[in-house]
């Protein structure tokens, strides 16, 4: 038995087979999770709802989270359709291209906006809807990036929006830890996705980190893997953190430069 078994909750973030929200989709199914899926934009649908029927899944919704009402209506649809829930899953983030290369001066007013509230606030948004279906206590998790905390070239304004986020997992794990939901985490390494295709040199950044990196790069059921654990039972009390899943990335102080120029 699967340690998801009668376990149900919702997963924002998948565009296609690639997305790292997929990786924890397929973990949690295979552990027996029942899994609801919101996705953005009409277009996704045709990509999202196979591989939401092929975990069992029959909730399918779009929601775009810049839209209050939107969001409304989708947890209508959740508490109508799954009822309570256990965990929620945010797997979202995005920034105007221009803004994810260049010159960190030059980030516009409107896309430093869009990127906090599409990649940050969206989580306080979903947090707020699901906190009435966890009455009997819940997970939570987001998914960040090391750029949040060291300067990551090129990922510019999507940094500030991951420190913000991580901060935001701080506050609403002591707000919601009265609830006994949780709220953390994963910093993943650098995976191949549309997002992070979005983000200018990131193939070379791809390979830079895979060398530098104690155990080389990851991949989406690495970070599914982590998921497990974190969003379940065994995570009990584990709250507020920023759990790394980047091959040990993050405690480099300098990179091994035969590695790093081969
Ligand atoms: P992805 O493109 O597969 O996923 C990003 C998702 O955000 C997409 O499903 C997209 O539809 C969704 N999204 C964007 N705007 C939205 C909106 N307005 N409303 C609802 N959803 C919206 O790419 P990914 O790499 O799997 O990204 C998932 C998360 O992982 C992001 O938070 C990203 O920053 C984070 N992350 C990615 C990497 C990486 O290297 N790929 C590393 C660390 C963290």
């Amino acid at each position: 038995m699967g340690s998801f078994e009668g376990k149900r909750g919702l997963i924002f973030g998948v565009a296609n087979k690639n997305s790292i929200a997929w990786g924890i989709a397929q973990a949690l199914a295979e552990e027996g999770a029942t899994l609801g899926f919101s996705y953005a934009g009409e277009a996704l649908q045709k990509r999202v709802a196979p591989l939401a029927e092929s975990v069992g899944s029959s909730f399918v919704e779009e929601c775009d989270v810049t839209d209050d009402g939107a969001i409304d209506e989708l947890f209508m649809k959740v508490e109508e359709r799954m009822g309570k829930i256990d965990f929620l899953v945010h797997s979202i983030a995005f920034a105007p291209r221009e803004d994810l290369g260049g010159r960190f001066v030059e980030t516009s007013r409107d896309g430093f906006r869009i990127a906090l509230d599409i990649s940050c606030y969206s989580l306080v948004a979903l947090a707020r809807r699901a906190l009435p279906l966890m009455s009997g206590g819940g997970s939570i998790m987001a998914m960040t990036y090391y750029g949040a905390e060291k300067v990551t070239p090129n990922y510019n304004v999507m940094g500030v929006a991951k420190a913000a986020l991580e901060a935001t997992i701080r506050y609403l794990a002591w707000d919601l830890g009265k609830d006994q939901i949780r709220v953390n985490a994963i910093s993943a390494g650098p995976i191949k996705t549309l997002a992070s295709a979005g983000v200018s040199g990131f193939r070379k950044s791809l390979g830079y980190v895979g060398a530098v990196a104690p155990m080389g790069n990851v991949t989406q059921g690495d970070v599914g893997n982590a998921a497990r654990f974190l969003l379940g039972d065994w995570a009990e009390k584990i709250t507020g953190e920023v759990v790394y899943v980047d091959g040990g990335y993050n405690i480099m102080g300098a990179p091994d430069l035969d590695a790093a120029e081969a």
